[in-house]
């Protein structure tokens, strides 16, 4: 007797949704620490200098803090959301960029989970590049950005082990 065997091959593309300016499917952790409606023109890209996820979570979820972003993705790839995209973040602190001043109020804060000069997971960096072209979708962004591009006499984050290369060519420019 022919015996067949069916080998199928899923392949799961699963993009992400914004819906009323949240992602679709991720974890959702309002912050207390944030402001106003903003439109966003920018992605600020942060890494949370903390040794484990959960740690920068509670951190921005602390009203004493009085820091946030509106998403941090951890080293395993888990994306939490912590306040709307049209609503303003405490992220990039004093900072300028093209005539700008405060890029909190034009910007999206995206923190990844890095002590620092750890090279970033895969699995991170791919949710990242997701989560990325979401908001591109849906918001008419100019550029990814980092904490030390805005911020250059304080910061040094995402640092020397982020894959700019990854990241600059999703903003397609006319
Ligand atoms: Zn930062």
């Amino acid at each position: 007797m022919k015996r067949l065997i069916e080998v199928k091959t899923y392949v799961i593309k699963r993009d992400m949704n914004i819906k009323e300016d949240q992602l679709v499917g991720v974890s959702y952790r309002e912050t207390p620490n944030k402001g106003g409606i903003i439109q966003p023109i920018y992605i600020i890209m942060h890494y949370d200098g903390a040794s484990n996820g959960s740690s920068a979570i509670h951190w921005m979820l602390d009203p004493k803090s009085k820091v946030s972003a509106h998403v941090h993705i951890g080293r395993d790839g888990l994306v939490t959301q912590l306040a709307a995209f049209n609503i303003k973040c405490w992220h990039a602190g004093q900072s300028s960029w093209a005539g700008l001043k405060d890029l909190n109020r034009y910007s999206i804060g995206i923190e990844l989970q890095n002590k620092g000069s750890e090279l970033y997971s895969e699995i991170q960096i791919n949710k990242a590049i997701e989560v990325c072209q979401a908001i591109i979708a849906h918001y008419p962004i100019r550029e990814i950005l980092g904490h030390n591009d805005i911020a250059p006499a304080r910061k040094e984050d995402p640092g020397i082990q982020f894959p700019w290369m990854k990241f600059k060519p999703l903003i397609k420019k006319e």
